[in-house]
């Protein structure tokens, strides 16, 4: 089918957790870099109006960007046209960005009194859809009308859980927030898997907890094989405006990244091939 243009149509991924300090931001980044290295055209989007991955790719004061994210969905809840280039940032190691600066905390607000409110991410990211192959949503810790939105917004979720405080209740909240937004918006929502972060495996207790955690949801939600250690080299990137790719392309953090990266697409390879075979 030499003539045809074939559009991309990007898997945007929701990375969610209510908690903070989960390591949402630094898998944001360092996932989407990653799927960049394998070859994919990649946005992601800052859904926080701490701006924390804006900072972390390198904008260190997005309270003096021009355009952000919350320009886009003013645009959207006004019914204008959305034209997403106009505030698309590049960053060096080759993905896009749509940044966000504390403006958007006054979109929490102004969302609740819209029409179709949870849905103004999904109107701004569908008209970036194409151009890209994934959109990774980096999600503010709570479960308000930002979070429902890129829930809203998402094919999957990825939810990254610190191996060390076991908040087994805090993800039982997370989970029925995605069962409800399922049922009442995005009938299609996946959960890609929980990541377990900032984890010690060298110790009995940090296997302990990997063990706990794999055979308490394991059954129910895939927990990726890949858990990303501890490190201060992750810990140091968030200031360094780049990944771990760049920053400590040999350390062990990278390469637990590097391995994530394959994970997902594996998995996204596994889904297509069911797909494809149930279509036929
Ligand atoms: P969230 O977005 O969920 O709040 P962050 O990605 O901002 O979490 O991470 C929280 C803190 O932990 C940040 O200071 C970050 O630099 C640090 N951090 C992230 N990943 C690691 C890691 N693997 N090892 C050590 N510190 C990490
Ligand atoms: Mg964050």
């Amino acid at each position: 089918r030499g003539g045809d243009i074939i559009a991309k149509k990007a898997t945007t991924i929701a990375i969610v957790n209510q908690k903070g300090g989960t390591a949402k931001t630094t898998t944001c980044e360092n996932l989407g870099i990653g799927l960049a290295m394998e070859g994919k055209k990649v946005l992601l989007v800052d859904v926080d109006p701490q701006g924390s991955l804006t900072i972390s790719m390198g904008w260190q004061q997005p309270d003096e960007l021009p355009t952000t994210l919350s320009t886009l969905m003013q645009k959207a809840m006004n019914d204008q046209p959305i034209q997403p280039g106009e505030v698309i940032l590049h960053h060096a190691e080759g993905v896009d960005l749509i940044p966000a600066n504390i403006e958007l905390a006054g979109m929490e607000v102004a969302l609740v009194n819209s029409m179709n409110r949870e849905k103004m991410l999904k109107q701004v990211l569908d008209s970036a859809k194409r151009e890209y192959d994934y959109i990774l949503l980096d999600c503010t810790p709570s479960l308000g009308m930002l979070t429902v939105n890129a829930l809203a917004a998402a094919d999957t979720t990825l939810i990254p859980m610190q191996a060390q405080y076991l908040s087994a209740k805090g993800l039982e909240q997370l989970l029925q927030t995605i069962g409800k937004v399922r049922r009442q918006i995005n009938p299609k929502l996946k959960i890609e898997g929980i990541l377990l972060t900032m984890t010690d495996n060298r110790t009995t207790y940090g296997k302990q907890i990997d063990n706990l955690i794999r055979q308490g949801y394991g059954r129910k939600i895939n927990v990726f094989e890949q858990t990303i250690p501890r490190s201060v080299r992750a810990a140091e990137i968030s200031a360094a405006g780049k990944s771990i790719f760049a920053y400590d392309p040999k350390g062990k953090v990278a390469e637990a990244y590097k391995s994530l990266t394959k994970e997902v697409l594996a998995d996204a390879d596994r889904q297509r091939k069911l797909s494809s075979e149930r279509a036929r």
